[in-house]
């Protein structure tokens, strides 16, 4: 089935008010995990000196028409940024997955397949974070250093993962929404501008909806951030591991070892490792 995270169709977006919904939660979402979750990452971490410092990251990519755009955008303001890409799209479009780490920038692991984490059982969530990993390393050459569950969607499975894996959990804290139809480069570029802050994470998109006006709203937005003394880097570290020296196993492999339990996401029990 086609669907928007695929890179060639936009026929399974929700619609009406699920659309609404879910751009609300999207922005509240991780406010809300990161009070519990106490290694997940929304912002950068806090460094001496510079503040007006942001990561820029794109998700759902690589795709054959948009990554270009993107690549062609960031090389032009001298920027560098992450990818949190797909493995089924890394597989389709290799090519622009290489040029993604040719060209300075980092990939981030947002599973094999853009699944609902919350819909799917627990050792499939294992399998699709370990395959999404196992597939960058073997395209890319290069080991994610921080994982995005698909819509930022957390499970006990996914934070234990990515603890045992030290692949930590990046969200965001300014998200603009490129992926909806109805955004356009403008209403992109004043959530940027108006949300952005010290340290921010800034999640966009690399998909046949956001290549339409994402680029373009970059294109506009980043001279006067720039010159207004803001800068943008990668995630931290996320350039820092090469595949060659940890590869990872299979995930037959892990779930094997049976180290990995579920459930949607126990709040109280995160609260617990939180104050702990
Ligand atoms: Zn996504």
């Amino acid at each position: 089935m086609a669907s928007i995270w695929e890179s060639q169709s936009t026929a399974s977006q929700p619609s009406g008010w699920r659309r609404s919904f879910r751009h609300r939660f999207a922005h509240l979402w991780p406010r809300a995990a990161a009070a519990y979750v106490r290694d997940l990452s929304i912002r950068l971490p806090e460094s001496p000196g510079h503040q007006k410092i942001a990561a820029l990251t794109f998700d759902d990519g690589p795709t054959d028409a948009g990554t270009p755009l993107l690549l062609e955008c960031l090389a032009r303001h001298g920027l560098k940024a992450t990818f949190f890409v797909l493995g089924e799209n890394v597989r389709r479009f290799p090519a622009r997955a290489r040029e993604i780490v040719a060209a300075g920038h980092s990939l981030g692991n947002h599973f094999r397949r853009h699944i609902d984490c919350w819909k799917t059982r627990p050792r499939e969530v294992i399998r699709e974070i370990t395959e999404g990993t196992r597939i960058i390393e073997e395209t890319a050459g290069v080991s994610p250093a921080w994982c995005r569950p698909p819509f930022g969607r957390l499970t006990h499975a996914v934070v234990k993962w990515s603890r045992i894996h030290q692949q930590p959990i990046a969200l965001w804290d300014v998200f603009p929404a490129d992926y909806l139809e109805e955004t356009t480069a403008e209403s992109l570029r004043q959530v940027l501008e108006g949300r952005l802050r010290a340290r921010s994470i800034v999640c966009l998109h690399d998909n046949v909806v956001s290549m339409q006006k994402t680029p373009a709203m970059l294109g506009q937005s980043l001279p006067g951030l720039i010159s207004a003394g803001w800068s943008f880097s990668p995630l931290p570290g996320a350039t820092a591991r090469n595949a060659s020296t940890q590869p990872t196993p299979p995930a037959a492999a892990l779930i094997g070892a049976g180290s990995v339990d579920d459930g949607a996401l126990d709040i109280s029990a995160n609260a617990r490792d939180a104050a702990a």
